[in-house]
């Protein structure tokens, strides 16, 4: 297929908001893909090249693409410039630029003829550019793309610069792919649900989308973990009370501590290990004593176990709080930083184990696994864990959790359908934290979309941050509470910078407000907030229609920023618009 009909699908995409009109228009065009490019294309479609965990980036700097546009065009850089701050997309700026030249005036700069590339051939375009490192460089990559700019056509252009830049912003999220890759290839598009659970126990929507075209769905049906490819995390609800967790798990459930720390997924093989994220990167770069530790621990090779990595105060034998853990995350002098901050990593499941996976296996059965892959050292340890039958047991247990410095607990049951749901947030696990014993509402992690400028001291930075949570089932962003509280003079010059990068001269169309703001953000970063109370709201869009007999929204009253930013969380791993009406529903007493 070419690159430019792929293009011309996606800018009819861009014009529509409604999810079942876009996901049949790719899907007509995805009809007509072949199964060796069937792959590239979903990548690039999320504006990827590689899968996440790969840990591969396009990314250019916008300064670079800015010179690659000016050797195409002749235009000078800081006129581009100008028409970028006035304009704010630098891919539409290229569409312009170049729709306004003929082909021959283009082709005059290479001396090359109109060539309208295949879409595997810009594939390795962008594979090529992606890989070029080192002295110089950062030129060769700005000629490479220029060359590529001044060859192909205007339409083509403006999506090439997009991707290079990370911009492709089409509003299409790895689900509404899914779908339409459903309805391209069996013409059901519910079989979305299939592709989907594949895809949670591989993360590699390239591998999935091949598989369908050449093996059907049930071969999708097959696709099986495999070692050094993340899966998809585990996730809980939450409950409020001892009483009503024994009353939702029965009889007994199993209780673990709750520590605070990264989620860390360690993958084993041949002696070779690598750590993901919860939103599946790859951060074993960050963690070498770990990487060291897991080594010497392990009794087996070949598995996937899963903990969290919290800091640890070796002197005085206690856990640290979460910001002490998060000092780990940088890219240089990493070895200093493992002396400076000693880490504990808290094993709690298994996944992969003796050649197959392990997540049909019930909790208690992957529990024992757990101890037959890895020895307890001072550095890699169990999870505390204890079974409870009653209400004194779990009170107890979740008091000796907070006084050795864990956030709370967390449930998990022991019944038959115990298994390791990967991707889903559902009831075998349950969360029960410090937070809310205390009757103060839990903490939101909540996606920055918009601010207004600040008076007074915060002259010249946001001052007010509107805030969304994420619309699972439509697959959009919902306005929630607007938070100006908890910032610190260096929070607030540092969001500045941040979010200068992603500021948009319009609401995004995956955003859905009514509110106004002077400046508007991609959603990219997720930040945590704590309120007093969730109340009705006319203003704010998230849950509206959801309730019986209301039209209004639910809006977070007296929000404040806790200072921590959640880096290992994507915008659609925020706080799901479901979670917030049980919360409300919860703090109502209602079921
Ligand atoms: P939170 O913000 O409350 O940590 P979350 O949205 O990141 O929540 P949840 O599924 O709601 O994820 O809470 C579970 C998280 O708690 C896990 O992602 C994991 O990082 C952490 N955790 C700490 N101890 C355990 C444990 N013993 N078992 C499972 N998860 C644990």
């Amino acid at each position: 297929m070419k690159f430019k009909t792929l293009c011309r699908t996606y800018s009819k995409v861009e014009k529509i908001s409604g999810k079942i009109e876009m996901v049949e228009i790719l899907s007509e065009t995805l009809c007509n893909a072949n199964a060796d490019e069937i792959g590239k294309i979903a990548l690039l479609t999320l504006g990827k090249i590689y899968p996440n965990y790969v840990g591969i980036e396009l990314m250019l700097a916008e300064s670079m693409t800015i010179k690659a546009l000016s050797i195409t065009t002749g235009k000078s850089t800081s006129n581009i410039k100008q028409i970028l701050e006035q304009k704010g997309d630098l891919g539409s700026i290229t569409y312009k630029l170049l729709s306004k030249k003929t082909q021959t005036t283009l082709s005059s700069f290479t001396g090359e003829t109109e060539y309208a590339p295949e879409i595997l051939e810009v594939w390795s375009f962008f594979d090529k550019l992606a890989k070029l490192t080192g002295e110089g460089s950062s030129n060769k990559k700005i000629n490479l793309l220029a060359g590529m700019l001044s060859r192909v056509s205007a339409i083509e252009a403006k999506y090439i610069v997009r991707i290079v830049s990370s911009k492709l912003r089409l509003g299409i999220a790895t689900q509404l792919l899914l779908e339409a890759l459903a309805l391209a290839k069996t013409g059901n598009r519910d079989n979305k649900d299939i592709l989907e659970k594949a895809y949670n126990r591989c993360s590699d929507i390239e591998y999935v989308a091949e598989t369908l075209y050449k093996g059907g769905i049930e071969k999708v049906k097959e696709i099986d973990i495999r070692v050094f490819s993340p899966v998809k995390v585990m996730l809980a609800q939450r409950l409020s009370s001892s009483e009503e967790i024994l009353e939702k798990f029965g009889e007994k459930c199993a209780v673990e501590y709750k520590y605070d720390g990264i989620r860390a997924q360690i993958h084993v093989k041949d002696n070779i290990v690598k750590i993901f994220s919860r939103n599946n990167e790859n951060i074993t770069y960050q963690f070498p004593d770990v990487q060291n530790e897991i080594i010497k621990a392990a009794k087996k090779q070949n598995f996937i176990v899963e903990g969290e990595i919290v800091a640890y105060d070796e002197k005085n034998n206690k856990i640290l709080p979460f910001q002490s853990i998060s000092r780990r995350k940088r890219k240089h002098d990493i070895e200093e930083k493992a002396q400076e901050i000693p880490v504990r990593v808290f094993l709690f499941d298994v996944l992969f184990a003796n050649n197959c996976s392990t997540l049909n296996k019930l909790y208690l059965e992957r529990r024992k696994l757990l101890k037959e892959l890895v020895n307890e050292t001072e550095t890699i340890r169990f999870s505390h864990q204890t079974i409870v039958s009653s209400v004194d047991e779990l009170e107890t247990f979740f008091n000796s959790a907070l006084e050795d410095n864990c956030e709370g607990i967390m449930v998990k049951s022991i019944n038959q359908d115990s298994i390791y749901q990967a991707g889903a947030r559902g009831w075998l696990w349950v969360k029960y934290k410090a937070d809310y014993v205390d009757k103060l509402s839990d903490s939101f992690d909540l996606v920055i979309i918009g601010a207004d400028y600040g008076k007074g001291k915060r002259t010249g930075k946001y001052g007010t941050f509107l805030l969304a949570c994420f619309d699972t089932e439509e697959g959009n962003f919902k306005t929630f509470t607007r938070v100006a509280t908890g910032f610190s003079d260096k929070d607030l010059d540092f969001f500045y910078q941040k979010l200068s990068n992603i500021k948009l001269n319009n609401k995004p169309k995956e955003v859905v407000s009514e509110i106004e703001c002077s400046v508007w953000f991609e959603p990219k970063i997720v930040i945590e907030v704590t309120g007093a109370e969730i109340t009705i709201s006319q203003l704010h869009t998230c849950a509206r229609g959801w309730l019986k007999g209301l039209n209004d929204g639910l809006a977070l009253r007296f929000p404040r920023f806790t200072g921590r930013i959640v880096e290992d969380k994507n915008p659609e791993d925020a706080t799901t618009v479901n979670e917030i009406v049980t919360i409300f529903l919860n703090q109502k007493g209602e079921s």
